[in-house]
């Protein structure tokens, strides 16, 4: 081991550092988190470096480092870009047993920085030893994804009920598998996602029920995959896939997806294809009870986002009226991603200051929408599961006044390898759909911002 790693406390405690530019200012940042008593010395300051001075208590002297500056300090950080000031910052402060880091400069150090991953109470260090900062950089921002942005407020929430729990175990064991059982569990999601009372309130119950407790309650996860490109799922998205016993999903889920979860889920495919009457409703409603009650953690994953065009309300309104613990999660909707990957801005300073997702499904024959109000200047119009009633959408829009060469868009698969755009006018398009074999699912995008797409058109999957 080149370096012993440790946790400083430097709380009210005088750290010193030199420089005025961009990495003085980090380090500044840095050390003031930790609630130092922050004193900067530079000749000058940049921009950023005087904006933080001005908003934070820090000492400032304006000058050149002199020794008499090192006075009661427990900590050096030299960003000077003088190599001969920080190597004289650096004998004196070793000379003085004043830990010293020189950026850049490991020889000069006496520590070394790391990279930090910050869930606070909860800290991860990472270090290179000097060898490769990028390295450690990029090692942090994997952990990142892996580390829920609240562990930090789990731990505090199990930090408050330590000493209860001591009081119910006797034996270290079993306090041990306890907690284990408890981080990984239910608890531990609900703090995740934010449902903080509850957490506490289960975990207090927990605590005092924990010898009579045999099996854990089920519960479900209302989860949005995305449109397709596995890399748009969220962080919650994976982790809750990489722990769900069962996995209950919808004709949407790409295949990449679904490989994500773990290899010994049960995958129950409840999809609905327009030809064939898959599972309704109301029974997949009854199958996550059923899944839940039996004990499991039930991902239900759904194309997109779960609460456009996802029947979302309806499931979780079941769970809700059986007692089953849920959390819905947020999924980029396929009005994002196919905008995104088609290079459509769905609004646009200069074509259009709203947009409006509608359904384009055909009942009867006819779409039960407000087409007047569709219609607005400087409007966007994205319609979802519209390609058998393309006929249907481009007529009625054409007949409420919109132009007939009004500029529309249709994304075959949008994010995935097979992504097509198809663009046209609005007197067009049901021919376009006529003569190419166009594949489900497709989105449409009505307005303006379609002509952006020749200029701005980036996503160029080959076909190999
Ligand atoms: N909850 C989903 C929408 C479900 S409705 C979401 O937020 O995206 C199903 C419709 O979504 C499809 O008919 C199609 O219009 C659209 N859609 C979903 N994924 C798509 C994709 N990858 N490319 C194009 N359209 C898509």
């Amino acid at each position: 081991m080149q370096y012993l790693p440790l946790f400083f406390n430097i709380k009210a405690k005088k750290c010193l550092v030199v420089g005025g530019g961009d990495v003085a200012t980090r380090k500044v940042k840095t050390l003031k988190s930790a609630g130092a008593n922050v004193h900067v010395v530079a000749p000058e300051f940049n921009h950023g470096l005087t904006e933080l001075l001005t908003q934070n208590s820090i000492t400032v002297r304006q000058g050149e480092f002199t020794p008499a500056d090192l006075e009661d300090v427990v900590l050096i950080i030299a960003a000077t870009n003088d190599t001969a000031i920080n190597a004289h910052i650096s004998a004196l402060a070793q000379q003085n047993k004043i830990p010293v880091n020189v950026v850049d400069a490991p020889e000069l150090c006496s520590f070394i920085m790391p990279s930090i991953v910050d869930r606070s109470p909860v800290m991860v260090a990472i270090s290179s030893g000097g060898a490769s900062p990028v390295l450690a950089r990029l090692l942090r921002s994997k952990i990142e994804t892996m580390i829920p942005a609240s562990y930090g407020r789990l731990a505090t929430l199990l930090k408050n009920y330590r000493e209860k729990a001591k009081k119910k175990f006797d034996h270290v064991a079993d306090r041990r598998r306890f907690w284990e059982k408890i981080i990984q569990g239910p608890i531990a999601e609900l703090m995740y996602s934010g449902q903080e009372k509850t957490a506490a309130k289960a975990l207090e119950d927990a605590i005092s029920y924990a010898a009579m407790s045999t099996r854990n309650p089920g519960e479900v996860y209302l989860v949005g995959a995305g449109p397709g490109d596995p890399d748009l799922l969220t962080f919650r998205a994976l982790r809750l896939l990489q722990q769900a016993d069962v996995v209950v999903y919808d004709r949407l889920v790409s295949e990449p997806i679904l490989e994500m979860a773990r290899r010994d889920a049960d995958k129950i495919y409840v999809g609905k294809q327009k030809s064939d009457h898959a599972l309704a409703q109301e029974k997949i409603n009854a199958l996550l009870v059923r899944l839940a009650k039996e004990g499991n953690r039930v991902v239900r994953l759904k194309g997109g986002d779960p609460f456009i065009f996802g029947r979302g309300g309806e499931e979780i309104e079941t769970l809700m009226n059986e007692n089953i613990s849920f959390q819905i999660v947020p999924g980029v909707t396929a009005a994002s991603g196919c905008a995104a990957y088609a290079g459509i801005p769905l609004t646009h300073r200069d074509y259009a200051q709203s947009v409006v997702f509608a359904t384009g499904h055909l009942q009867n024959n006819t779409i039960d929408l407000n087409w007047k109000a569709l219609i607005q200047k400087q409007q966007t119009l994205v319609f979802y599961m519209g390609l058998t009633g393309i006929g249907t959408i481009c007529a009625e829009l054409i007949k409420h006044g919109m132009s007939a060469t009004m500029p529309i868009a249709l994304i075959e698969r949008g994010t995935t390898i097979d992504q097509v755009v198809h663009v046209a006018d609005l007197a067009s398009m049901p021919l376009v759909v006529q003569n190419d074999t166009i594949k489900p699912p497709t989105l449409i995008i009505v307005g303006e911002v379609v002509t952006l797409h020749e200029k701005l058109a980036w996503y160029e999957p080959l076909t190999l």
